[in-house]
């Protein structure tokens, strides 16, 4: 019994050091720090929806709010049904951050477009995304599973509504090229690349090319990143790693960032021929079903 009694007394001991080297004496009496800044993705869905793909979504918001945070302010929303996509409630609230609105509806034929993103409503303030669509293609959704790309596609859609789009990043002057070779030139995302892709010579971070969307291409370039979740192309096997250049680029695009969130990521070098060709495509899949609304932030918190 000794021996236990020293024990306990000696692991409260140790516990109450460690609490006395946190706070500090003269913060004893200091008023505690406000809770962490939460509520960034409020999703609502849109039509019926299924566990799986619920359940998805439900993971990518929260590994994008661990990864993103800023206070967008307040925002009087107010539409009629389907003014920016099919089967869009009304709206009339004040909303806090991004709504973000998900549907499981047919977006084309079996193995066409997976599912795609549209902005309804920009911020004013920094052009970034208050209310957004993912739309999933119903068609799709049983091979997406079977293939192990669901979790990926939701991330990389939620990514998109997030401000990883030309609505976004244009204004802020953050790309710029030529449709043969657009670049990203945020300062974060060129310092992370720079950390990764010291094979690739460009001072830049490089946009898709292989579209006729020039600097309006979403997405990093395919032939230099491969597999990442930015990137225009999903398929069996693809990890879709979040890596620290997308949230360097976030960084640039207005939020604070937390780099430990990213996943393990190289940029494999492609000199001809070892990259492996998506299966499937995400190209196109930031569409503008309606022109975005502008909305001006009310900060009450
Ligand atoms: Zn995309």
């Amino acid at each position: 019994m000794l021996m236990k009694r020293i024990f306990i007394r000696h692991l409260g001991l140790f516990a109450s050091t460690a609490v006395c080297l946190g706070c500090g004496a003269d913060q004893a009496s200091a008023p505690p720090p406000p809770p962490p800044f939460s509520g960034q993705i409020e999703i609502r869905y849109a039509s019926d929806i299924t566990p799986a793909l619920q359940n998805a979504v439900t993971i990518a918001a929260a590994k994008w709010t661990r990864a993103l945070s800023k206070n967008m302010g307040d925002f009087q929303l107010t539409s009629s049904a389907n003014e920016c996509f099919v089967g869009e409630p009304a709206l009339n609230e004040t909303h806090h951050n991004l709504l973000l609105f998900v549907s499981l509806l047919q977006v084309d034929h079996h193995g066409g477009a997976l599912a795609y993103t549209a902005i309804c409503k920009l911020s004013t303030r920094d052009t970034l995304p208050i209310v957004s669509h993912i739309r999933v293609d119903r068609e799709d959704l049983d091979s997406v599973m079977a293939r192990g790309e669901l979790q990926g596609v939701i991330m990389h859609e939620m990514g998109h509504a997030l401000g990883f789009n030309p609505l976004s990043y244009l204004p802020k002057e953050l790309a710029e090229g030529t449709s043969d070779d657009p670049v990203f030139i945020g300062a974060l995302a060129r310092s992370e690349f720079s950390k990764h892709g010291a094979w690739y010579t460009g001072t830049t971070v490089p946009l898709e090319n292989a579209s006729n969307l020039g600097l309006r291409d979403p997405h990093w370039r395919f032939s230099v990143f491969g597999d990442e979740l930015m990137s225009p192309a999903i398929g069996r096997g693809f990890k879709s790693p979040l890596s620290t250049i997308t949230l360097g680029a976030f960084q640039d695009l207005g939020y604070t960032v937390d780099f430990s969130v990213a996943d393990p990521y190289e940029v494999v070098p492609f000199f001809g021929g070892n990259r492996v060709v998506p299966e499937r495509t995400l190209s196109n899949d930031f569409v503008r079903e309606t022109p975005p609304t502008f909305v001006t932030p009310q900060f009450s918190r």
